[in-house]
């Protein structure tokens, strides 16, 4: 049995101070990313993006929160009244979140959606 030089010998904790002191002069900036806007109790308990929601965030260029808010808002809307043939909430709900329509109305026209009852079976498909 030989180990008796096993044990490292501890450095000492002296030579991060003035890094710390240092990055915290840096730390002026504050990035809270502004989120407040999309409705988190859905995406809270709803499963990871299955594969067809991937394909539906690229084909619609928008990110898994946006197709969330989608889906819940074109459910709502559709629980009120009927679809009325058009993608008129969609618009609206796109206008509403700064989306870009003409690439998201592409989009959803590709995957066979021409009015809000059929763009919300796109974005309710798992
Ligand atoms: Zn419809």
């Amino acid at each position: 049995m030989d180990n008796s030089a096993a044990v490292p010998a501890r450095t000492a904790g002296s030579v991060g101070a003035a890094a710390d002191r240092a990055a915290m002069t840096t730390h002026g900036r504050d990035p809270e990313p502004d989120r407040t806007s999309l409705p988190e109790r859905r995406s809270a308990d709803a499963p990871p993006a299955s594969a067809w929601q991937r394909v539906v965030c690229v084909v619609l260029g928008m990110c898994v929160e946006h197709v969330a808010a989608l889906r819940s808002r074109l459910a709502a809307c559709l629980a009120l009244r009927c679809c009325d043939g058009s993608l008129r909430e969609t618009r609206r709900w796109a206008r509403a979140h700064r989306v870009p329509w003409d690439p998201l109305e592409g989009g959803l026209r590709a995957l066979g959606a021409r009015c809000d009852c059929e763009a919300l079976e796109v974005v309710e498909r798992e």
